[in-house]
């Protein structure tokens, strides 16, 4: 077993041994480094790991243990923040499997390796900051959505064509998490993407703004136009199969619309807008589409 533990040493960042009957938990000398300490420091027990998990990751780590301690889970594979000895977080993939078990199949011996996936995750987080397109829906998301936005506002500006904007809210949607759970949610929100994108003209473009909000951008469209996109993107998902294929009661939406110059001369004066119109839908019991007032002081 020496030369075995010697070899993983070497192999990996860092390798654990948590032994439950006596409550101790041994870092290697490896995994102290990683997290800059030395040799003698990090007290060998479970309250030294535990109380440098990062909060926000802790409770989701510590059910991935339980549920394989539980038997629930082959393997315990979890990637989190850890805190080093200078205060700041490193992100690790940490795995361990029970190795050794009492005569009632309770578990003594959990053994596991961590490995420093920092630089990844960073490269993880730059790739979907520069993401285009929302990962759940599949339609352009927000950041995409306000570069387009102000890039054709500037055309139509020039070309003194105008520009319909779309706000899209569905309605009582946290009902639909709470009672249906939030998969259910999700599915709701890729089925609402489709039948928005469905309900488009080819130069309509429609975007995950973030949660169950979405915007709709019609460049070349008046009011009217703007507001009929509206009303077939209101039917769109009305028509969705609801009970038959989602199996939840039929999730409606609210919608503001805005038009340039009308309106606001600005992608955020534009979406203030719709949002003002938004926000009057909700209040006169939702599932309706409002159209924005003249700018204030005009
Ligand atoms: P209202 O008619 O006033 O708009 O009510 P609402 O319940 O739709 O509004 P609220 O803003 O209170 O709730 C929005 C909910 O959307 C809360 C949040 O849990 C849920 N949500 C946001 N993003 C997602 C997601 O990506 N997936 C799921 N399933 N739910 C999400
Ligand atoms: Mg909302
Ligand atoms: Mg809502």
């Amino acid at each position: 077993e020496p030369e075995l533990w010697f070899a993983l040493n070497e192999a990996a960042d860092g390798l654990w041994d948590w032994d439950l009957a006596n409550n101790s938990l041994y870092f290697s000398p490896q995994l102290k480094r990683m997290l800059g300490y030395g040799p003698e420091e990090m007290a060998p027990r479970l309250d030294t790991w535990v109380n440098n998990l990062h909060p926000e990751d802790a409770p989701r780590v510590q059910r991935i243990l339980q549920e394989h301690l539980a038997g629930r889970r082959a393997r315990y594979v979890a990637e989190y923040r850890l805190r080093n000895r200078n205060g700041h977080y490193i992100w690790v993939r940490d795995q361990g499997c029970v190795s050794d078990r009492d005569a009632q199949g309770r578990p003594t011996r959990v053994v596991g390796m961590v490995h420093d996936v920092t630089e990844q995750k960073m490269l993880q987080f730059k790739l979907e900051a520069l993401a285009t397109n929302d990962v759940l829906t599949g339609l352009p998301n927000r950041r995409h959505g306000e570069e387009y936005l102000e890039s054709q506002l500037a055309l139509c500006g020039r070309t003194g064509i105008p520009l319909g904007l779309c706000f899209v809210d569905l309605d009582f949607f946290k009902a639909v998490n709470d009672e249906h759970g939030h998969l259910k949610g999700d599915e709701v929100l890729r089925a609402t993407a489709q039948a928005l994108a469905g309900a488009l003209r080819r130069s309509d473009m429609a975007f995950r703004w973030g949660g169950e909000e979405f915007v709709i951008v019609c460049p070349g469209a008046g009011a009217d136009e703007t507001l009929r996109v509206a009303a077939k993107a209101r039917g769109a998902l009305r028509d969705l199969p609801w009970q038959q294929t989602l199996r939840v009661p039929p999730v409606t939406a609210s919608f503001g619309v805005a038009v340039f110059p009308d309106h606001g001369r600005h992608g955020t004066e534009l979406l203030e807008a719709a949002d003002a119109a938004l926000f009057r839908a909700k209040s006169a019991q939702r599932d309706r589409i409002e159209l924005a007032g003249p700018p204030e002081g005009v």
